[in-house]
Parts: structure tokens; sequence; C-alpha cells
């Protein structure tokens, strides 16, 4: 790279990187908790997409039982603990809640999740246990929210489940790809253990359509289902991509999250070409670690960005730099990074800048073709979605671990 940014001293970088919500305390949930209404037909539970009983479980930190609220949380949403964390709960559970119609502050529903949740969590709690052997087995392809809540729910009604993940560590995007100061990789890692606990069979290192076929797995197994998320960030298709100092905002994102802060260096001057929420990500933790100016080009307006508000306010506290309208034509440089030439609505210009990430999106997954309409097969999670939230994906595991069973010849109880 041209010119790095230098290294932020440990306790610094510990401080950008901390929690940037951090839990409640005891006293306060309790004052939290007793604030909410308790409504019938709670808006808050009708928004989150795996329908979490959120009156109940709030009811449950009233009456001082964690473990008991909890168990509502996880029962119906097993990625429960990072949901708590990294949902965008701004426009599901919180954006409904009632208290918004009385320009009142809604219940901080994902800081009570957490409350709970922390809890069972810190203590290694068991909440819930493997069903009675009923002798059939799935396969599952992907460690993410989408296989792993499928492989819970499926293990909790006695089915064998082995889980292929091609790469070295489980949780898919909540290990190697949520912003670190909402969900770090060992907090998702302790979240997955949970439901390995229940006698997941894990395969890692191994990927379906190169070292197994995806047909062996439909005549090995009584059903597969799918959840292997998005490929590879999206190309920029304009000269100087191969520069040193151009990188994806994915493999960024992941470094960062598997490696000690320091680690992971930045250019002085970083531009990200995007401007979804991945992009926003990309912004904030290059600033974080220490880059003196981090820019956004987007060839829109700001209206048109498609990253969540809240997001893009976090960019704008971060000191992060916006540039709309502003066309990626090439990058320039000597072998490394030096700039990135843009066209506006004045004319070209360059945008000096030692690190390009790119932030365009993830393309399709390709490995392997998935029969349409296969009675065995069943997929979930962003692979179906196209990119969702780690909710989604859940909801989407455990919808399929139903119909599964169902397949399977039980009747749920
Ligand atoms: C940078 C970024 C930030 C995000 N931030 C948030 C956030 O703050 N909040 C939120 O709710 N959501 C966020 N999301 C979205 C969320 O992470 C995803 O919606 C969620 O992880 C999707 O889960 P999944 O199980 O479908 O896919 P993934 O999490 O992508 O998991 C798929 C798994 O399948 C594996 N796999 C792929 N191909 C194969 C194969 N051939 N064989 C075996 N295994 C394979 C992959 O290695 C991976 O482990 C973010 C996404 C990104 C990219
Ligand atoms: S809508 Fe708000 S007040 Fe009503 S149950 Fe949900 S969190 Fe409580």
């Amino acid at each position: 790279m041209a010119d790095l940014a230098p290294v932020l001293p440990d306790a610094q970088l510990a401080r950008n990187f901390a929690d940037i919500a951090p839990p409640l305390t005891a006293d306060y949930a309790l004052l939290e908790a007793n604030k909410c209404l308790f409504c019938h037909d709670a808006p808050c539970t009708i928004a989150c997409p795996t329908h979490i009983d959120v009156p109940a479980f709030i009811k449950k930190i009233a009456t001082g039982n964690l473990r008991g609220s909890a168990r509502v949380i996880l029962e119906a949403n097993p990625f429960g603990h990072s949901c708590a964390r990294a949902c965008p709960v701004e426009v599901l559970c919180e954006g409904a809640c009632v208290l918004n119609d009385r320009d009142e502050q809604p219940i901080k529903i994902a800081l009570l999740q957490r409350h709970a949740t922390d809890h069972v969590l810190e203590r290694r709690l068991k909440l819930f246990e493997a069903g009675k052997p009923t002798g059939k087995k799935v396969a599952i392809v992907g460690a993410g929210p989408a296989g792993l809540s499928c492989a819970r729910d499926l293990r909790r009604l006695g089915h064998a489940v082995t889980v292929f993940e091609a790469k070295r560590q489980p949780g898919g995007l909540n290990t190697y790809g949520i912003a670190e100061y909402k969900l770090r990789s060992d907090v998702a890692l302790a979240e997955v253990q949970d439901i390995l606990d229940l006698g997941v069979e894990l395969r890692m290192g191994v990927a379906i359509g190169r070292d197994v076929l995806f047909d062996t797995l439909v005549t090995d197994y009584d059903a597969v289902f799918v959840g292997v998320g998005l490929g590879e960030t999206k190309a920029l298709g304009i000269p100087g991509e191969e520069l040193d100092g151009v990188v994806d905002a994915l493999s960024f994102i992941a470094h960062l999250k598997t490696h000690p802060y320091r680690e992971t260096r930045v250019g002085r001057r970083v531009v990200v070409i995007g401007a979804g929420n991945t992009a926003i990500d990309a912004v904030t933790q290059a600033k974080r670690l220490g880059a003196e100016q981090s820019t956004i080009v987007y060839r829109r307006g700001e209206r048109d960005m498609p990253c969540y508000d809240y997001e893009y306010e976090l960019a704008k506290r971060d000191g992060c730099a916006f540039r709309f309208h502003a066309v990626p034509k090439r990058i320039l440089g000597n072998g490394r990074v030096e700039g990135l030439e843009v066209e506006t609505p004045q004319g070209p210009e360059l945008i000096p800048c030692d690190m390009v990430i790119k932030a365009l999106g993830q393309t399709p997954r390709s490995e392997f073709a998935v029969p349409r309409d296969h009675p065995k097969v069943f997929v979930g999670g962003d692979y179906v979605s196209g990119g969702a939230e780690i909710v989604n994906a859940a909801a989407e595991g455990v919808a399929a671990a139903k119909r599964i069973d169902e397949l399977l010849g039980r009747t749920h109880g």
C-alpha cells in the first residue's frame, strides 16, 4: 500500500472496537423491562421475522427470571444472542413498539434480549437438549445462521445432523463478517458451540461441489438443507483493480475479525466504493483502525444510499466522508494505489488515496447446482434471499427444520 496509517495504540484500538451498545446493568434492565406495556398482539413480536414473544421475555426479566426469558427468546430464534447485538431493531421490533406512537422512546428490546441471553451464554447454561433418536439423518451445507438454526431444531427433534462447512470456523458471516463493534467472533463462536453441543456433527473445511458432490448428499441422506450464503464481493470492472492496496470489503472485515487489531493495516486515505451496509461497516472500521480519511464514494445521491439511516449516521459520527454522484472510472497508481479517478457532474476528478475497498455487494453462489423442487432438498438464508439479516436466515432455517421434520414423518408436539 502506498502510505499506511500508523498503528494506533492497543488501548485505543480496544476502545474503538468495544461494543457499540454496551450491556445494561441489572438495575437498568429491570427498570426498562417495567416500562413495557406487555401489549396484546404485540407489534414488536409481529415485526420480528422469528416472532420472538417479546412481551413474554420482557415480563420474565421484570420478575427476575433471566433463564426463562432467554428460553423464550432462543426457542423462537437459535441466534437470539447475536441478533440482540446485530439486528437492525430500528426497522424491526423497536421500530414497531407502540411507544413510538406516543412520541416516547421505544423499549430497548435488543439490549433486554442481550441481558437475558448473556446471562445463559456467560454461565454456559444449557436450555435445550437433543430429542429421542429417530434414525433419520440430514445433511446441512453451510454452518452460517441459516444452516445452524436448521441443525439446532432438527437435533431437538431427534434427527441426526451433519453440517458441511467450507471454512475453518463455523458461524458464517457472524464469525467473519458482522462489524467488530457489534459482534466479536469469540461471542459468535460461543453461540454456535451451544448448538453444536446438541450433538451436531460438524465437518469443517469441506466444500460441497469441490470436495463432496452435492448429489452424493442427496443420495446418502434423508434430506438436505442448503444455506451457503452468498459468494465473493462483486468486481468493479475498471482499470487498476489489480493494484496493491485494492481489497474487497469482506476480506478486509474478515481479516480484522480474525487477527489482533494491530495486524489489519489501512491506508492513511481510504476510499470505499459502494453505499450499502457492508460499505458502511468497511468505512467505519477503516476509520476506527486509524485511517486519517475514510471516504465513501457512491455513484448516486445521498437519498439513494441502500444502507440503513442509522448506519449512515454512525459513519458520519465516526468522521467518515461521503462523495455522492461520483462514478469510479479507474484506479491509478504505479504498482500501488495512488488515487481513484471518478466522473462527477462537473467532469473527471482524481481522489487521492492509498487504499480502495470494494463494497459493491456479493455474487450468488455457483459451486453446485441445487435441483429445483426436489422433495428432499430445502434452501434458506442469504443463498435464497440474495442478502438479508441474521434474523431472516435464522427464521428460514427454523422453518426448513419444520418442513424437513414433516417430510421425515414426524408430528410436532
Ligand atoms: C459485511 C456484512 C455485515 C453484516 N452485518 C449484519 C448485521 O449487522 N446484522 C445482521 O443482522 N446481518 C448482517 N449481515 C447479514 C448477515 O450476516 C447474513 O444475512 C447472514 O449471515 C446470512 O446467513 P446464512 O447462513 O444464510 O449465510 P452465511 O452467514 O454467509 O453462511 C453461509 C456458510 O456457508 C458456507 N459455505 C458456502 N459455500 C459452501 C460450500 N460449497 N460447501 C460448504 N459450505 C459452504 C460459508 O463458508 C458460510 O460459513 C451482514 C452481512 C455482511 C456481508
Ligand atoms: S410494542 Fe413495545 S410496549 Fe408493547 S410489548 Fe412490544 S416492547 Fe412492550
